[in-house]
């Protein structure tokens, strides 16, 4: 499997690759001006690199991954501890980037309202971020539903880029075992994967 570093080259470099593409799709295919193509086109590469280099679908594993998100790296704790590596739910080029983002979306929520509701305990009043947040994102999907698309479409070809490396190299070192030459199964360097417990803090 490649390493966190290559995948981050792999996705910026399909990053570059998806601008002009995204632009030709939506003035052929859509038939949108070019100008009103490009905010999409940010969106979408924007959104790609995000999902690549921050929800990479290596967050399966406790990996370099987790530890992009410095102190928040326990917010992706469960999702680690129930999604198996390299499984459907975690490296599929669909479901699991949107199920990524929805695991990410509940926690943000449920942790707002768990705060909110500690506050509250000790008579401090928060307004209610959760709803205003809620009510923010599906006026903002009402409003742009091409952003919106295109924000989707982008985070669903940052984890393809990822996933679909991850089968090359997987199917070449298949080959490569056919014809004899013998390649170790190693997960000891994936993604430089160190147990939490042998890491320098
Ligand atoms: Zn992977």
């Amino acid at each position: 499997m490649p390493d966190a570093r290559t995948h981050d080259m792999i996705t910026y470099a399909t990053a570059v690759a998806l601008a002009p593409l995204s632009q030709v799709a939506q003035v052929s295919l859509l038939g949108l001006p070019q100008l009103a193509a490009w905010p999409n086109s940010a969106w979408l590469v924007i959104a790609h690199i995000i999902s690549g280099v921050m929800f990479s679908p290596d967050l399966d594993l406790d990996s370099a991954i987790d530890n992009r998100w410095g102190i928040f790296f326990w917010i992706w704790r469960p999702y680690m501890w129930l999604v198996p590596h390299r499984s459907f739910w975690s490296h599929s080029l669909v479901i699991a980037p949107l199920l990524r983002l929805a695991y990410f979306y509940v926690v943000m929520i449920g942790l707002i309202i768990g705060g909110t509701w500690l506050l509250g305990l000790v008579g401090i009043v928060v307004p209610d971020y959760h709803t205003q947040i809620v009510r923010a994102l599906s006026q903002i999907s009402a409003d742009h539903p091409d952003t919106v698309t295109a924000f989707l479409v982008g985070f669903c070809t940052g984890s393809a880029a990822h996933s679909i490396a991850d089968w090359l190299v997987t199917g070449g070192k298949q080959i490569l075992r056919r014809v004899g030459i013998r390649v170790t199964r190693d997960y000891r360097n994936h993604d430089r994967y160190v147990p939490r417990y042998r890491r320098r803090t």
